[in-house]
């Protein structure tokens, strides 16, 4: 049941468990990447994603449609299971779909909600922590930008440096910057070591998952 009063729409818990998101995988891991690096959490993976990064990892993610839809009830008893404190939704690129009902359902259970993001459609949902990770296939959308606590830059080539601070002076003061190189661009780590020497407000991330040979 979805109740509209006051222009507000709510979605109750009930019908939000029925609602259905395309996912790619969904599973129990440790954070690979970014300032909660380490922790235990469960991903979600959902499928769909209009950037085209050439050089994304995840190209099986971007056709939804080849790829089982899965209720927002399954995914939230699963992740309960799990244990794990918060539940990081990613893609493909998740904000091309609507994520309230699954937000919702998730927060009513008593997870935290993180979600790494281009930011390149309009946010929905509710979160606690927002990594945006900007891609130059498909800008972010301005209305993004005040949501966010973590960018996170990926670094191809020398231009992204410059890049990056055009998306750092658009984020909230306190925001946490940082730099991850491109796994298969190991070129970027002497590049990055030696930028974040002489601008210490940006940090490294590291996709550690890859080390650590987990998803
Ligand atoms: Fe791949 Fe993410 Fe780029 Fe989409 S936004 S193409 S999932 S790296």
């Amino acid at each position: 049941m979805i109740i509209e009063d006051l222009n507000l729409t709510v979605i109750s818990t009930d019908s939000a468990l029925d609602i259905t998101y395309p996912v790619m995988e969904h599973f129990h891991t440790l954070q690979g990447e970014g300032a909660h690096t380490g922790r235990a959490s469960y991903f979600i993976r959902l499928a769909g994603c209009d950037v085209g990064c050439s050089w994304c990892d995840v190209k099986d993610s971007w056709d939804a449609e080849k790829h089982p839809r899965i209720t927002v009830g399954d995914l939230v008893e699963a992740a309960v299971a799990s244990k794990a404190p918060f539940v990081v939704v990613t893609g493909g690129e998740p904000l091309i779909h609507d994520l309230t009902a699954l937000t919702t359902a998730l927060h009513d259970a008593g997870l935290k909600i993180h979600i790494e993001t281009s930011g390149s459609s309009p946010m929905s949902g509710s979160f606690d922590w927002v990594t945006l990770s900007p891609k130059r296939f498909k800008a972010p959308v301005d209305a993004v930008y005040p949501h966010v606590n973590e960018l996170k830059v990926v670094v191809v080539n020398k231009k992204d440096f410059d890049w990056a601070e055009i998306h750092a002076e658009r984020c909230p003061d306190g925001t946490m910057l940082l730099l991850q190189p491109e796994w298969d661009s190991p070129k970027t780590i002497p590049w990055i070591t030696e930028y974040v020497k002489q601008h210490p407000q940006w940090g490294v991330s590291l996709q550690t998952h890859k080390f650590l040979g987990i998803r």
